[in-house]
């Protein structure tokens, strides 16, 4: 026969022929024979990169030693390509049954193609083997597992989206337990001082009125002494929480010291503080405590004056704390040199 379509007959019976001995007959010297001494190629496996004949040897008797059986094999959409009268290419699938071990071996969809040459003696002999499995790694219809990284890529932003809101949810709780006093739950002093500086600011540059509400409590040693410093804490906490119910939204307070609250009023001025205080105090004076029954607390009132420091600011509410104590107690007092 001549011409291409001679060819390819001719190609189509070369492959039979491998396949036949290769598989069907396990007869591998028969398979043998039709690799070019010059053969190279790629298998399935990890190791099967083969540049030689010698290696192509060693993979079929491994081949027949893993699985004796005769295997029995379809094959589907062969493909000849006829390159010249000399050169030749058959790709197919292969589908392929056997036992191993007792266990009935399915392999479907192997590709394989192979590249023929004639040889001197007019036989057609195989140049090249590459055989593969459809990769699971891949998705359906996809050059790459874009659908697996996708997934994964969704996986992580989950996981990314988690985290990232319990550092936020951790890192909010940090800045919350940094501001707070541990006792009364009210703002720190590093806290109320940073409010008052910032009510302070606005106070200087929109001309607003600030003022700030000093509370002490009377005698508090004592409690401690007579009824112990858990008690005293308890009455800690309950002044806190009196003062806080007092407050308006805009308001700041926070725990000064030991025994001493300081509450920051924007937008109200000395008589509203005053006021304020006043009604503090009179509220503290009629609470029953438990344990210690009335007790009484003394208060400075003062206003920002704009352009005075902090530390000044806060010694004049200070004094005016002192006044009250100094006038007996259970009093309101503004700082003596005015507001
Ligand atoms: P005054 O009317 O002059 O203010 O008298 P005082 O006893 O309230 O004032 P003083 O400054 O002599 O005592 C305050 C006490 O508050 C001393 C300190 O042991 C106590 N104290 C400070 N912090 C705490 C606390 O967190 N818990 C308790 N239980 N006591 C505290
Ligand atoms: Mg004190
Ligand atoms: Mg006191």
């Amino acid at each position: 026969m001549t011409g291409a379509k001679g060819i390819e007959q001719e190609l189509r019976a070369a492959l039979e022929a491998y396949l036949t001995s290769y598989l069907t007959r396990w007869d591998l010297q028969k398979a043998v024979a039709l690799f070019s001494p010059t053969i190279h190629g790629v298998g399935t496996g990890h190791d099967e990169f083969v540049p030689e004949r010698r290696v192509f040897l060693e993979i079929y008797e491994r081949d027949f030693r893993q699985a004796p059986n005769a295997i029995v094999w379809e094959q589907s959409r062969l493909q000849v390509a006829v390159l010249s009268d000399t050169v030749g290419i058959t790709t197919c699938e292969l589908h392929l049954h056997t036992q191993i071990q007792g266990q009935e071996i399915h392999l479907n969809n192997l590709r394989q193609s192979l590249v023929w040459k004639r040889h001197e003696s007019g036989r057609w002999v195989i140049e090249h083997l590459h055989i593969s499995f459809p990769s699971t790694e891949h998705g359906q219809d996809e050059s790459y597992p874009n659908k697996e990284l996708e997934a994964r890529n969704r996986v992580l932003a989950r996981l990314v989206e988690k985290r990232t809101a319990q550092l936020r949810e951790a890192l909010e709780e940090q800045r919350q337990l940094a501001n707070t006093d541990r006792l009364t739950g009210m703002n720190n002093r590093p806290r109320i001082e940073e409010l008052a500086s910032t009510e302070f600011l606005g106070a200087q540059r929109y001309g607003y009125p600030v003022s700030s509400i000093l509370v002490d409590v009377d005698w508090f040693k004592r409690i401690n002494d007579q009824h112990g410093h858990l008690i005293g804490d308890s009455v800690l906490k309950a002044f806190a929480d009196i003062i806080t119910a007092r407050l308006r939204a805009v308001d700041h307070a926070g725990r000064w010291g030991g025994e001493e609250f300081l509450i920051i009023c924007p937008h109200i001025g000395i008589e509203g503080a005053l006021a304020l205080a006043r009604g503090l105090r009179e509220t503290i004076a009629a609470h029953p405590f438990p344990k210690i029954g009335p007790w009484t607390a003394s208060i400075g009132v003062s206003q920002y004056r704009p352009g005075e420091t902090l530390q000044d600011f806060f010694g004049r509410t200070d004094a005016a704390l002192y006044r009250a104590k100094e006038l007996g107690r259970n009093r309101v007092e503004v700082a003596p040199n005015g507001p």
